[in-house]
C-alpha cells in the first residue's frame, strides 16, 4: 500500500467501467459493484457528496438481447438501439444498491460544448445534489450521433467532475493504477503512486484497452485526468474489481494512482477550461518562438506577426488551436479573423491591418487572439 494520503475532499465523481458492470460480458453484475456502492453511501453518511458516472448500457442491452456479437462489431445503429435497451436495466441494477433516490442524467458532447447547455447542466446537477438524490450520469448513446459524441464514459467523468464542481475524481477500472509501460507487455512495468503532471513522458507510457466491453483505455484514462486536474480535481485510478482499493479509499489512503490537481497558479477558469478542453477546434496557427514566448511567459495576446503558418477553414468567432513550429501544443483560442483574412496579415505588423484588409469598416484589432479568449495547456503554464 501507498505511503501517499488522499487528499481530502467533499464531492467526487465515481466512475464505474463496463469491465466491472458487465464483467463476464453477459450483462449487469454485483459482485464489483457492491464495494463501490458501499463506499458511496459510507462516504454519504460521512457528510460528502457523490456523483456515479456509470457506463454498461450497451452490454446490458446486447445481454438482455441475447446478442452475442462484440459491440465493436455492431453498427452505430444496432448499438445505440442496444444501449436504449439497456440503459434502464442499469439504472435500475444501480437503483437497487442505494435507499436513497437516484437520478439519471444521459449527457451528450452538445450538451458540454455549448455553454448555455453547460449553464443549465450545472444547475440541474446542483438542484439534484442538494435534494440528496445520488445523480447516475451515462452518455446517451441513443441519440448522440458520432461527431457530437463525448465518446467514452473517462471523459464524460472528467467533464461532470468539472460540471458538478467535484474536488475528486475517482476512476475504478480493471488495473491498480497507472503503469510506466503496459503491464500486460512489458514485466518491468512498475505503478507510477502519484503523478504532479500529464507530461509528453507520461503520455507516452498509456497503452491501449484490453478488455473486450470496455471503451476507454490508458488513453481516455489519462485525457480524463489531465480535463480534472486542470480544474483542481485531484484524480484516483484504482483498480475497482476488489473491495480492498475502495474501502483504502473511504480510510483516506491512496491504494491506485493518484494524479494531483493543478496548484492554484496553474489552474484554468471555468471559462478557460471550457475552451480548451470542450470548444471544439476549426483549425490551427503556427507561431514562431518569439510569439510562443510572450504568450506563456508574459501572458500576451497573440499578434499577426507571430503567426507562421495557418489551417483549416475557420471563420472569425471560432476556436483555432495555437501550436509551435516543433509540433508543440501552446493554447486554444477564439480568433478575431478568419482563415482566409489570416492567409492575408500573418507575419505583418498590426498597423498594417486594415490596408491589408478590406473591411470597410476599419473594425480590425491589434490581436489575433485576445489574451482573455487564450486558453494555455498545462505544458505552457510553467
Ligand atoms: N456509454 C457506454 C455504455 O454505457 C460506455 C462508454 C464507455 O464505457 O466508455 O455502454
Amino acid at each position: 500500500m501507498s505511503t501517499h494520503l488522499l487528499p481530502d475532499w467533499n464531492r467526487a465523481v465515481v466512475k464505474v467501467g463496463s469491465a466491472l458492470v458487465a464483467p463476464d460480458d453477459r450483462g449487469c453484475r454485483t459482485t464489483h459493484l457492491l464495494p463501490i456502492a458501499r463506499f458511496i453511501v459510507d462516504s454519504r453518511r460521512a457528510g460528502k457528496e457523490v456523483l456515479l458516472v456509470s457506463s454498461g448500457a450497451v452490454a446490458a442491452g446486447r445481454a438482455a438481447q441475447d446478442d452475442r456479437t462484440p459491440a465493436s462489431g455492431r453498427s452505430i445503429p444496432e448499438r445505440q438501439a442496444l444501449a436504449a435497451v439497456g440503459q434502464p436495466l442499469l439504472m435500475e441494477h444501480w437503483r437497487r444498491l442505494f435507499d436513497e433516490p437516484c437520478a439519471q442524467i444521459l449527457l451528450t458532447y452538445d450538451d458540454l460544448r455549448r455553454r448555455s447547455r453547460f449553464v443549465n447542466a450545472k444547475n440541474t446537477i446542483a438542484e439534484l445534489l442538494d435534494r440528496g438524490v445520488l445523480p447516475i450520469v451515462n452518455e446517451n448513446d441513443t441519440v448522440a450521433v458520432e461527431e457530437l459524441q463525448v465518446g467514452d464514459n473517462d471523459n464524460l467523468a472528467a467533464y461532470v467532475a468539472v460540471l458538478a464542481e467535484a474536488d475528486l475524481l475517482v476512476i475504478c477500472s480493471d488495473v491498480d493504477g497507472f503503469y510506466s509501460a503496459d503491464p500486460h507487455e512489458d514485466p518491468d512495468a512498475e505503478r507510477i503512486e502519484v503523478v504532479d503532471a500529464i507530461t509528453d513522458e507520461i503520455r507516452a507510457m498509456a497503452g491501449g484497452s484490453h478488455h473486450a466491453s470496455a471503451t476507454g483505455g490508458m488513453r481516455t484514462k489519462l485525457e480524463a485526468a489531465e480535463k480534472a486536474t486542470d480544474r483542481g480535481i485531484d484524480t484516483v485510478l484504482i483498480d475497482g474489481t476488489d473491495g480492498d482499493p475502495l474501502d483504502a479509499l473511504g480510510r483516506g489512503e491512496m491504494p491506485g494512482t493518484l494524479f494531483r490537481r493543478a496548484d492554484a497558479g496553474r489552474r484554468l477558469s471555468g471559462r478557460k477550461h471550457w475552451m480548451l478542453h470542450a470548444l471544439p477546434a476549426e483549425g490551427s496557427v503556427t507561431i514562431d518562438d518569439g510569439a510562443a514566448h510572450a504568450l506563456r511567459e508574459r501572458g500576451a495576446s497573440l499578434l499577426p506577426a507571430g503567426i507562421v503558418t495557418v489551417e483549416g477553414a475557420f471563420a472569425r468567432g471560432d476556436a483555432v488551436r495555437i501550436q509551435t513550429e516543433d509540433g508543440s501544443r501552446v493554447a486554444k483560442g477564439i480568433t478575431q479573423y478568419s482563415a482566409d483574412e489570416l492567409h492575408r496579415i500573418r507575419g505583418r505588423q498590426s498597423h498594417d491591418l486594415s490596408t491589408l484588409l478590406d473591411r470597410p469598416d476599419a473594425a480590425t484589432t491589434d490581436y489575433v487572439v485576445h489574451r482573455d479568449d487564450l486558453a494555455l495547456t498545462r505544458e505552457a503554464r510553467r
